[in-house]
C-alpha cells in the first residue's frame, strides 16, 4: 500500500501541527538537504508553457528515494474561482522503484515556499529584521509571513494588493495571530522602513512591482513570484545593486529574475551559502536579492518530511496504487477477480 496525504488530511496535519511550527520542521531539513547538494542528481523542471499559463513536472533523487512535482501556474486562475498554483507529487524508494507516498501538494508547496524562503533569509537578511513588505496577498502570503516570523521573528507586516478583498483576507487570516498589520496605500508605502520585502504576485508578465529607489540599503528582497520566462516582478537595477543568491542557476537563468540580466551577471548559490562555502550577508549596508523560482530538492525536503511525519497516524491514509500479483510475474492473474468493487461499479 501507498500512503496518501489528500486535502483533507494535509489540512488536519498542518492544523494540528501548526503552520508556523510545520514550516519551522522544513526549514531545518532544508538547511540539512541544501548541505548536502551534491548527493542530488539534478535536473531543470520540465516546463509547459501555454498563453495563459504552464504545467510543470520536477523530478530529483538522491542515493535512496526518488521525488516529483507536478504543479501548475496559472494566474488568471483565481478570476474563475481557481487556484493560481496546484500541485501534486510522490515520493519513492530508489531501490524497488515503488512509491512510498502520494500526497497533494498545493498547501505542502505553500509551506516549503515559505521554509525556503526562512531558510534564505535567516542567511541573508539582517538579524535584527522586524518589518516586512508583503506584495501580493494570495495563496502563499500568509505561509510566507509565518516563515518569516519562525525565521528572524518578523511582527510586522506592510501589506499591498492590486485588489484589496486581497488584503482584507490577509488581514483576517493573520491579525489573530499577532502579527501587527499595515494596510498599505502603495507598493512604494509599503516598501517604507521595510527590513524585508517579499513580492509574491502572479502575473505572466515581466512586471516591475518594486522600483530601485523604493529599496533602501540593509534591505533583503525575497523575490518568490517571478517564476518563469517573461515573469517577473522587480526593477532590474535592483538586481545590478544587490548580492544575488539563486536555488539552482542553470533553472534559475531561465525562470528568475535574472532573466533580465547579462547571463554571465554573477550570481552566489544558496546552497554553498547553507554550507558555509559561501557568505550570506557580509554588510548591514548589503542589498541581499533571493531570486526564488521553486527547485525540485525543497519537493523532496518537504515530501521526505511528510513521509516521516504522517507514517502509522491517522494523517496517512492507504491508496491501493501497485498492482502486487502473489506471482510477481503473473500480472494477468489480477485480472480473475471475483467481481468488479462496488467503488467502481457504481
Ligand atoms: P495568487 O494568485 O493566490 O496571489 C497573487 C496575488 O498577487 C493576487 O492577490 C493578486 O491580486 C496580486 N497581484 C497581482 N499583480 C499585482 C501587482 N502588480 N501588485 C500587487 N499585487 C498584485 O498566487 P499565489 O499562489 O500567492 O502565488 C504568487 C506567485 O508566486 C505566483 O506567481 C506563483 O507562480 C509564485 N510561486 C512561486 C513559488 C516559488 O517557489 N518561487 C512557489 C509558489 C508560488
Amino acid at each position: 500500500m501507498v500512503m496518501l496525504v489528500d486535502v483533507p488530511r494535509m489540512s488536519a496535519w498542518i492544523r494540528d501541527t501548526g503552520a508556523q511550527q510545520a514550516i519551522a520542521q522544513i526549514t531545518a531539513r532544508l538547511e540539512t538537504d541544501f548541505s548536502r547538494w551534491n548527493q542530488f542528481d539534478k535536473v531543470e523542471r520540465i516546463a509547459a508553457h501555454s498563453p495563459i499559463g504552464v504545467i510543470e513536472l520536477m523530478p530529483i533523487a538522491d542515493a535512496d528515494h526518488y521525488a516529483f512535482k507536478y504543479v501548475n501556474g496559472h494566474p488568471s486562475n483565481p478570476a474563475h474561482g481557481l487556484q493560481t498554483v496546484t500541485a501534486f507529487g510522490a515520493y519513492a524508494d530508489v531501490h524497488t522503484g515503488y512509491p512510498i507516498l502520494i500526497a497533494e501538494m498545493t498547501l505542502l508547496t505553500a509551506l516549503r515556499t515559505a521554509a525556503t524562503s526562512a531558510m534564505a533569509a535567516r542567511h541573508l537578511a539582517r538579524p535584527d529584521s522586524r518589518v516586512m513588505a508583503m506584495l501580493g496577498n494570495g495563496s502563499q502570503s500568509e505561509f510566507q509571513a509565518l516563515g518569516m516570523r519562525s525565521a528572524l521573528g518578523i511582527t510586522q507586516l506592510r501589506i499591498w494588493d492590486i485588489d484589496p478583498a486581497a488584503m482584507d483576507k490577509l488581514e483576517s487570516n493573520l491579525a489573530p495571530l499577532g502579527f501587527d498589520i499595515v494596510r498599505a496605500t502603495s507598493a512604494e508605502d509599503a516598501c517604507h522602513g521595510a527590513d524585508i520585502i517579499t513580492t509574491a504576485t502572479a502575473d505572466k508578465a515581466l512586471a516591475t512591482i518594486v522600483h530601485s529607489d523604493w529599496v533602501t540599503p540593509g534591505t533583503h528582497v525575497n523575490a518568490i513570484g517571478g517564476d518563469c520566462p517573461g515573469k517577473t516582478e522587480l526593477d532590474a537595477e535592483i538586481l545590478r545593486r544587490a548580492r544575488i543568491f539563486v536555488e539552482y542557476e542553470p533553472q534559475t537563468r531561465i525562470e528568475g529574475e535574472i532573466q533580465q540580466l547579462d547571463p554571465g551577471h554573477p550570481v552566489n548559490a544558496l546552497w554553498q551559502v547553507v554550507a558555509g562555502e559561501t557568505p550570506g550577508r557580509m554588510s548591514t549596508e548589503d542589498i541581499t536579492v533571493f531570486d526564488s523560482v521553486g527547485f525540485a530538492l525543497e519537493d523532496f525536503t518537504a515530501l521526505a518530511h511528510l513521509a516521516e511525519a504522517v507514517a502509522g497516524t491517522e494523517y496517512a491514509g492507504e491508496l491501493d496504487l501497485v498492482a502486487e500479483p502473489h506471482d510477481p510475474r503473473d500480472l494477468f492473474s489480477l485480472l480473475q477477480v471475483p467481481a468488479i468493487p462496488r467503488t467502481l461499479a457504481s
